[in-house]
């Protein structure tokens, strides 16, 4: 005898009102994992995170525009929605907010939200206006969805910093939880830019992972100057001569200033930015 599996999707909605609807009732706690789709297996990791924690969770699908300081980054960011909402599925997440882009910011939306210090080095600098984007939508999602925990990769170290901030001086109750960076063997951070990579680039970019190591290595071993640090990242990257660095940090892990020397028993981060031709990947590790 064969039996029918009942076809189990998750609901996917558009718009406010479905989505104020959809959480009405649900069991709490309620998870939640924003992503710009492209799912990969670091977004994948993090549903897992927050499938384990909660009752229910929401991912939501959402390519901001506010967070591209770069139009034509926005136009060529991967999308494939079908792709993404199977994943989601497949990794049992209950809701998915896949809204337009005037569901988000309804015509005559004027409010910016944006980070102090914490967002000005490294990418803030690198990517004028990026972090007054991340952080508006995800006060805006934070505000609409109401979690209780929302899951973030540590790839991204200092969006984690940021949002924190923002969440804390807005008095946004979610919880907000980093969750460890997912690569690939070799590894590169898995990143949905990567698809942008050619042969040649790709089989390159995992230098921005053995930069951090040497620069890992040299703290294990002694080294406390920030400028030894970063000049012993900076070399690895020399070495690659399809790598662009756009930054090289050995910074505060909490304020993410660059360190003159490194305290025992205080965070601190190494961060990259490397350019690859047209793509441009990010990297960090944290010491201490
Ligand atoms: P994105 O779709 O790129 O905006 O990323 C959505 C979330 O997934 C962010 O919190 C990212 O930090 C996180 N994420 C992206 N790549 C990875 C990765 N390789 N490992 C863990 N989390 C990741």
């Amino acid at each position: 005898m064969t039996s029918t599996q009942p076809r189990v999707s998750t609901d996917v909605l558009r718009t406010r009102a479905e989505l104020r609807a959809a959480l009405a009732a649900v069991p709490r706690p309620l998870g939640l994992v924003p992503t710009m789709g492209w799912l990969h297996a670091g977004h994948r990791s993090l549903m897992q995170r927050a499938r384990a924690d909660n009752a229910t969770t929401i991912a939501t699908i959402f390519v901001n525009p506010r967070q591209f300081n770069e139009a034509a980054d926005f136009q060529r960011y991967p999308r494939n929605e079908a792709r993404d909402l199977a994943i989601c599925t497949d990794e049992g997440i209950d809701l998915v907010f896949a809204p337009g882009v005037d569901e988000v910011y309804p015509p005559g939306f004027d409010t910016t939200v944006s980070v102090g210090a914490v967002a000005r080095p490294l990418e803030g600098a690198a990517r004028p206006g990026h972090f007054d984007g991340v952080a508006t939508v995800v006060a805006i999602l934070f505000d609409l969805i109401g979690a209780d925990h929302a899951y973030f990769g540590q790839k991204d170290a200092q969006q984690v910093m940021v949002i924190r901030q923002m969440a804390r001086d807005l008095a946004i109750p979610t919880e907000v939880i980093a969750c460890p960076t997912v690569r690939e063997r070799d590894g590169l951070a898995l990143s949905s830019r990567n698809v942008h990579l050619t042969a040649d680039e790709r089989a390159a970019a995992p230098v921005l992972r053995r930069a951090l190591l040497a620069g890992r290595a040299g703290w294990e071993a002694g080294e406390r100057s920030g400028d030894a640090l970063r000049a012993a990242m900076t070399r690895v990257l020399a070495d690659e001569p399809l790598a662009t660095p756009a930054y090289v940090s050995a910074a505060d892990g909490r304020t993410l200033a660059e360190l003159d020397r490194v305290v025992d028993g205080e965070p601190a981060l190494l961060s990259l930015a490397v350019r690859f031709g047209s793509t441009r990947l990010i990297d960090n590790e944290p010491l201490g």
